[in-house]
C-alpha cells in the first residue's frame, strides 16, 4: 500500500500548495495498530499524516456537513461505499459540489479492526499492508501477520459491488474488478420469509439491547438534520428512557426517515456497541417503489 500512501499525500500537498483547496480530510494512523483516525490537514507540510490501507473502515464523507458553510473549498478521501454517501450530501443539498474534491482511492476491502487486535502483538507498530488478493499481509516491528479476507474482513466488503469510487475529481491507486453478488441481500431475504410475529420477535430481541447512544444516527451520512427529533425537547418526541418501546419507536422512525436514502455503506450497523444488525434494517427502500400487488388496500 506504499505507493498509494505516496500518491495520496502528493496529491493531497498538491491541492494545497496550489491552494485549490484550504482542508484534506483523510486517513492516519490510530493509537492502536489495526485502526486510524481522521486527520483533518491544512498545510502542505501536514500530509505525511496521511496514509491508507484495510484499517480505513471510516467513512469521512459526513464530515463535509461541518464544512458547507465555511470559507474556503475541502477534499476528502472516499472509498467506493463512502463516494455514495458524497453523492447523498449532493443529492440533498448538504453540499455544494463546487465546494468539494473528491480523492477517490480503489478499495479492495477492511479489516475488522477487532479481530487483527486480537491476533497482533500488544503495541506491535504497523510497518507495511499488502493486497494479496484473497488476504492481506501486515508488517510489524513485532512479527508479520496474513489475514484472510473472508474471516477477517467487515462483512459489508464481502459483498461490496462498488470497490472503485462512483465519484471521483483524483483517483489515486488502481481500479479494481468489480463483481456482483446475489448473496448480497440474503439476509434481508432470509428476514422477509419470517411470519410477522417472528420479524416482531426478532426485532424485539435487538432491540432491547440498543443504548440509544445514538452512534448509528451520528455516523449517517443520511442523518444530517440540524437538530434530530431523538434531540429534540419541546415536544419531546422520545423520551430518554431506554426501554423495548422507547427504543422501538427510535429504530422504526430513523428506518422511516432514511427509506429510499440509504446508500448501505453499513457503518450504523459497524459502529453499533451492541452490535445490533442494523443494515438489515435499513438496506432496502420500504418506500422507494410502487408494486401494483402491493397488499396495503389504501394502494
Ligand atoms: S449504535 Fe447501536 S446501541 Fe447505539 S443507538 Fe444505534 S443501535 Fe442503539
Ligand atoms: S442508514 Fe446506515 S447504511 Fe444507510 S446510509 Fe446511514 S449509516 Fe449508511
Ligand atoms: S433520525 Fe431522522 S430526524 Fe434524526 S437526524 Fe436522522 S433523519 Fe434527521
Amino acid at each position: 500500500m506504499m505507493g498509494v500512501i505516496q500518491q495520496l499525500r502528493e496529491q493531497a500537498k498538491k491541492l494545497l500548495e496550489e491552494k485549490k483547496v484550504d482542508l484534506v480530510i483523510g486517513f492516519g494512523q490510530g493509537t492502536e495498530l489495526a485502526r486510524t483516525t481522521p486527520v483533518f490537514i491544512d498545510s502542505p507540510e501536514g500530509v505525511s499524516a496521511l496514509t491508507w490501507g484495510p484499517f480505513c473502515a471510516n467513512n469521512l464523507a459526513k464530515y463535509l456537513i461541518d464544512y458547507k458553510n465555511a470559507p474556503g473549498n475541502v477534499a476528502v478521501v472516499v472509498k467506493g461505499c463512502d463516494s455514495r454517501s458524497v453523492i447523498r450530501l449532493l443529492d440533498d443539498n448538504q453540499i455544494s459540489r463546487d465546494k468539494v474534491v473528491i480523492i477517490g482511492v480503489p478499495c479492495a476491502g477492511q479489516l475488522e479492526w477487532q479481530k487483527v487486535a486480537a491476533e497482533v502483538k500488544p503495541g506491535a507498530g504497523l510497518k507495511e499492508t499488502a493486497d494479496n488478493g484473497e488476504s492481506f499481509s501486515v508488517k510489524t516491528d513485532a512479527g508479520d501477520y496474513s489475514f484472510n479476507k473472508k474471516d477477517y474482513m467487515l462483512h459489508r466488503c464481502l459483498v461490496c459491488e462498488n470497490p472503485n469510487p462512483v465519484i471521483s475529481d483524483i483517483t489515486v491507486g488502481k481500479e479494481l474488478p468489480v463483481k456482483n453478488y446475489e448473496e448480497r441481500f440474503a439476509e434481508v431475504s432470509e428476514l422477509e420469509q419470517m411470519s410477522t410475529e417472528e420479524k416482531s420477535a426478532y426485532w424485539d430481541k435487538q432491540f432491547s439491547r440498543c443504548l440509544r447512544c445514538y452512534a448509528c444516527r451520528n455516523v449517517c451520512s443520511v442523518c444530517t438534520c440540524q437538530v434530530c427529533v431523538f434531540d429534540q425537547m419541546l415536544p419531546m418526541w422520545v423520551s430518554k428512557r431506554t426501554n423495548l418501546s422507547e427504543n422501538t419507536v427510535f429504530h422504526i422512525t430513523r428506518a422511516f426517515h432514511v427509506a429510499g436514502r440509504c446508500v448501505d455503506c453499513g457503518e450504523c450497523d459497524r459502529v453499533c456497541p451492541m452490535d445490533i444488525p442494523l443494515r438489515k434494517l435499513n438496506q432496502l427502500s420500504p418506500l422507494g417503489e410502487f408494486k401494483p400487488e402491493d397488499p396495503e388496500e389504501f394502494m
